[in-house]
């Protein structure tokens, strides 16, 4: 034991009885107390200690860390679940009340509304010191000890790989029907416009040939994209990345959802706050990529609102990424469907409005270029879409552009 450092196993409190073995008993309680104290706040995962009302009787620094206080002393007493996850009853699922029943280490996966944040929380039985001594004697838990795992970026990294396994095997599938159906819808649509030029548009059966023509067209238009979802080679993949401005694209963007009417009385706030970091991109690709994500907030608008569109560059796996977020006031992803928005043909639109292509298509092109797409939404409130692509400029970051900090 190193010097200065007190232990129970060290201390004699029987063998004096004057005042100076009273006060060095002191003084070792003291310090062994502080020495737990200091163990539990050198582990940076949130602790604590709670009784059978979900009390806080003990925690650690980390476990202060999450309340508004970040303050130990202001969290002793309070319920966990408000404290943890700021709720007024425990949190779905808890498993606090099954171990001071079993007396056995329980486990659980919560995942924290207020952030998205997902625990790993492991429940330990704390059982009375005479039960240790007697143990023939059912032991009696006075307390659990709850360790909180923040395990997001592995959860979230598991969805990703089972997204892109599906992907891939969705997107052979499709590629595979989206061929056979390519050559007879390219017949429907060839007679039927020729059939147009020699009827005259009086014919009796011109609308009906108007009609066909139009749905073979919009057929067309969904094997188009079921074929770029699929990334089979198309002129557009011959594309090579070049040097670009996100700015540029994205204003492009915007120009051409105009043209598609989409964008009714919305309107796009530009927040360009710091000099421009060009990106390395594909332009049509990321044009397109541009447009679905436009369209969508457009679309989620329909009496009009505000795109915020803001910039910034972040390093990500010690690789300088540019950043770029497009937040909309819209009607926003409700839960459930949140996780199904990537999922080709996913769609919450009528027919004419949605083939549930669009973030498919646009997440597969961000992957193939080295970048990321993710989307978080408040139902009512709106949705915000991030886009982040490898910046053109090597790192370290140059001085005067966005850092880290501004990362909205
Ligand atoms: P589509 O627009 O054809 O339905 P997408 O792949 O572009 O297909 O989007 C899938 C779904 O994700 C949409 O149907 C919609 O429910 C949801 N979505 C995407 N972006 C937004 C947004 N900005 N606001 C609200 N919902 C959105
Ligand atoms: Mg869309």
């Amino acid at each position: 034991m190193a010097e200065g450092a007190y232990s129970l196993e060290h201390l004699d409190l029987g063998a004096k009885d004057d005042h100076t073995s009273v006060d060095q008993a002191f003084l070792a309680l003291e310090e062994i107390k502080f020495q737990w104290q200091a163990t539990l706040d050198a582990i940076s995962d949130p602790i604590a200690i709670i009784d059978k009302e979900y009390r806080i009787v003990r925690s650690n620094l980390a476990m202060a860390e999450f309340t508004p206080h970040k303050d130990v002393k202001k969290i002793i007493g309070e319920k966990s679940y408000k404290v943890f996850a700021d709720l007024d009853q425990p949190c779905e699922g808890c498993v606090v009340g099954q171990v001071f029943t079993s007396s056995q280490k329980q486990d659980y996966v919560y995942e924290r509304s207020s952030d998205g944040k997902i625990f790993e929380i492991t429940s330990f039985p704390l059982s009375s010191r005479s039960d240790h001594s007697t143990p023939a004697a059912q032991p009696s838990v006075l307390n659990v000890v709850q360790v909180y795992r923040d395990r997001t970026l592995h959860y979230q990294m598991e969805a990703k790989i089972r997204q892109h396994d599906k992907l891939t095997s969705l997107g052979l599938l499709a590629s595979g029907i989206a061929h056979e159906i390519n050559n007879p819808l390219s017949g429907i649509l060839l007679f039927s416009q020729m059939l147009l030029k020699e009827l005259s548009a009086k014919d009796e059966h011109y609308g009906d040939v108007m009609e066909i023509e139009a749905a073979a067209q919009r057929c067309k238009e969904i094997v188009r994209q079921v074929l770029e979802f699929s990334r089979q080679p198309t002129h557009k993949q011959t594309e090579q990345p070049e040097e670009l401005s996100l700015r540029e694209l994205i204003q492009n963007a915007e120009r051409f959802s105009r043209v598609l009417k989409v964008a009714k009385e919305s309107q796009v706030i530009y927040e360009w706050h710091n000099s421009e970091i060009k990106i390395l991109g594909c332009r049509g690709r990321l044009i397109q990529v541009f447009i679905n994500i436009l369209k969508n907030a457009f679309q989620a608008m329909p009496d009009g609102g505000e795109i915020f569109v803001s910039q910034w560059q972040e390093c990500l796996d010690g690789k300088l990424m540019v950043g770029l977020e497009i937040r909309d006031t819209g009607v926003g992803i409700a839960k459930e469907h949140l996780c199904r928005i990537f999922d080709p043909f996913f769609t919450t639109k009528s027919d004419q409005e949605g083939t549930g292509l669009g973030l498919a298509i646009s997440y597969g092109i961000i992957q193939e270029l080295g970048g990321d797409l993710t989307v978080n939404s408040t139902p009512g409130e709106g949705t915000v879409v991030r886009v982040y692509l490898c910046s053109a400029t090597d790192y370290p970051p140059l001085k005067g552009l966005e850092s880290e900090d501004d990362v909205p």
